[in-house]
């Protein structure tokens, strides 16, 4: 056990420290003095710079927290390892939405996501925890491309929220990385906002690579939002990784790739396995936040079971398949390309029932009206050849209709 797990579990007071740093100064020891008491590089640089007494405190706000914590980078916020991912709170009833942000506040989610452009979301975590402000967390986006309109969106979140300041700001996937003087006047308008006190912390949210990493290159963002699971490329997965030396935070979307990874203990000890990552869960039903909050006091772990399932998915869903991030929506034929365009995979992953239903039918059945204009295809973050993938998904859900019988 590390000083850390020692000092977190009670088994020993603050000032054994020292005991701890003499046993490593007369050992033979190779790791590092961070690596034996067990800190993080944010926690070992406050232990340098400051005092024992400052990471004694940081330690503390740790027991603060129910179940696992993590730091978000230099914000030094400090949270549970479920962020609230509050995209489909526009798909349920105020009071439906209501209950659950509450629910999910009473097990002690601290963090909740959401965004400009999910329609009233904003307007029901506003109604259900504005009485508990000053104790949660709240990240939104605003995906304005215009200084006035990043100040409409502004005094919107706000007023929706209910709150006078936002915790963390987010360029929602913007098509470059604002900078200071790049001429579009966005990043200087985030640093107004931040000396208005109506922001805490700049944020950007992405789905392509080349702006997360750029974002990350350029230490000018406290946060990063990407997409994160197990199965992410190497060079996503090392995205996280430049977010922990930058001392950035790390908040991880599409947690499930958008419903293709189904067991959540699995991609929970995952997630726990990257220690600086905060997973946001996009959860819409209670059954799927029991699951998440049960995880809160009995942490799944990653036993050899889960990774055989890690294997087999990762086996299964290697290459280019459609995330359902929906940019490359609209489509002028009306084709609801983030379902469509992933037909296939859920079909073998999910009850096939739930997508063969008339109304399923009638989805699929529109991409007949697809007139290749290619526009799909230019904006898809993840290069895919989106018309000839509906097209491969089509063919597939008429055979799997006209036969009922899903061949994997
Ligand atoms: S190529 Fe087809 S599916 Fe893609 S946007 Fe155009 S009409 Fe829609
Ligand atoms: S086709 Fe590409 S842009 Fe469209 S939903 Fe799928 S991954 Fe996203």
């Amino acid at each position: 056990m590390t000083f850390k797990e020692l000092y977190l579990s009670g088994q020993v007071e603050f000032e054994e420290i020292d005991r701890f740093i003499s046993r490593w100064n007369n050992s033979d020891d190779e790791r590092t003095l961070a690596k034996y008491l067990g800190l993080n590089a944010e926690e070992e640089d406050v232990w340098i710079d400051d005092s024992d007494e400052a990471l004694q405190d940081m330690l503390d706000s740790y027991e603060k927290v129910a179940g696992t914590p993590v730091t978000l980078g230099r914000t030094g916020i400090i949270i549970n390892k479920n962020g609230f991912g509050a995209l489909p709170m526009q798909r349920v009833s105020m009071e439906a939405a209501r209950a659950l942000l509450r629910k999910a506040y009473d097990a002690g989610i601290r963090f909740f996501d959401t965004a400009r452009d999910y329609t009233d979301s904003e307007e029901k975590i506003g109604h259900a925890l504005s009485g508990v402000r000053d104790k949660i967390y709240i990240a939104t986006k605003t995906s304005a491309k215009t200084v006035d309109k990043f100040w409409q969106d502004l005094d919107t979140s706000l007023h929706n929220l209910k709150t006078d300041y936002v915790d963390i700001y987010q360029f929602h996937n913007p098509a470059f990385c604002p900078k200071p003087g790049d001429g579009s006047g966005l990043y200087e308008a985030m640093l107004k906002a931040r000396e208005q006190g109506m922001i805490r912390y700049i944020g950007i949210t992405n789905h392509r690579m080349a702006v997360a990493e750029e974002a990350v290159e350029s230490g000018l963002y406290d946060t990063l939002q990407f997409p994160f699971n197990y199965l992410s490329t190497e060079r996503e997965l090392a995205l996280a990784e430049s977010c922990r030396k930058q001392n950035m935070g790390f908040i991880a979307m599409k947690g499930l790739s958008g419903g293709l990874i189904t067991d959540s203990a699995v991609i929970y000890a995952w997630m726990l396995s990257h220690e600086n990552v905060l997973p946001i869960w996009g959860v819409q039903r209670e059954a799927e936040l029991d699951e998440f909050i049960s995880y809160i006091d009995n942490p799944p772990e990653l036993t050899d079971e889960r990774n055989a399932v890690i294997e087999k998915d990762r086996k299964e869903l290697a290459g280019s398949f459609c995330r359902a991030c929906g940019y490359c929506l609209p489509c002028p034929s009306g084709i609801e390309i983030n379902l469509c365009a992933r037909m296939s995979l859920l079909l073998r992953r999910m009850p096939p029932d739930d997508f063969l239903t008339e109304e399923g039918q009638a989805k699929m059945k529109k991409i007949e009206d697809c007139v290749h204009c290619g526009q799909c295809r230019a904006k898809c973050p993840y290069g895919l050849d989106t018309p000839t993938l509906l097209e491969e998904n089509y063919k597939d859900y008429k055979e799997v209709l006209a036969g009922k019988t899903v061949r994997n």
